[in-house]
């Protein structure tokens, strides 16, 4: 099986419980310390064996294989995709069968992560999961006071739309928005609009 690491959380020691999206379903597994183990980090994509356990309900990992990608040697890149990477697990957490969805998603974003500015990518691909989800907001009327939004549009937590009076936070042009949701593309925002948009993201899927 193939998945990426959402979560790694250390046990007794060296051993691990890693939350992986595979390929349809978020799975939990139990992953016992060796020596001879290749090291496992969160954000990585592996490969994997699963195989009951009679000491514990959660099935051991086993045969791990990491399937890198060329820009894993780039500290911002990883760096910034684990920070996108770990907000799967709180998102997801209470989900079973999840589909396909989520880990088409990541792996289409991976591919692109070493050649295109990386928040931009996070922020097409949190619109496509809005999208599926049914949570994406096209229709803008203010969360606060509920009117609609005439010129520049403020995004809060989820992408609720308001009013950049009624959030106090910057706001993003609406044309570039648009755009984003129209065609999954970030080209019409410049930097400062993609770093608040990072920031709205990054408080939670
Ligand atoms: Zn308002």
């Amino acid at each position: 099986m193939q998945g990426f690491i959402i979560k790694l959380t250390r046990v007794k020691e060296e051993d691990l419980i890693v939350t992986i999206i595979s390929e349809n379903n978020l799975t939990t597994l139990y992953r016992f310390y060796g020596a001879r183990h290749s090291p496992i980090n969160l954000g990585f994509k592996i490969d994997y064996e699963m195989e009951g356990s009679l000491k514990s309900t959660i099935p051991r990992m086993r045969d791990v294989l990491h399937l890198g990608f060329p820009w894993i040697v780039e500290y911002d890149r990883i760096r910034i995709w684990q920070q996108f990477i770990a907000l799967f697990y709180p998102h997801l957490q209470h989900a079973e069968a999840i589909g396909s969805f989520y880990y088409d998603l990541l792996e289409s974003t991976a591919q692109k992560w070493g050649g295109q500015n990386p928040k931009r990518l996070a922020i097409e691909a949190y619109v496509q999961l809005l999208e599926h989800e049914g949570r994406l907001h096209r229709e803008m009327n203010c969360f606060f006071c509920d009117l609609p939004i005439e010129n520049n549009i403020a995004l809060i937590r989820s992408f609720l739309p308001a009013h950049q009076a009624c959030s106090h936070t910057l706001a993003i042009n609406q044309k570039g928005l648009r755009w984003l949701y129209d065609h999954t593309s970030t080209l019409f925002l410049d930097d400062n609009e993609i770093q608040r948009l990072w920031y709205v993201l990054s408080e939670g899927l």
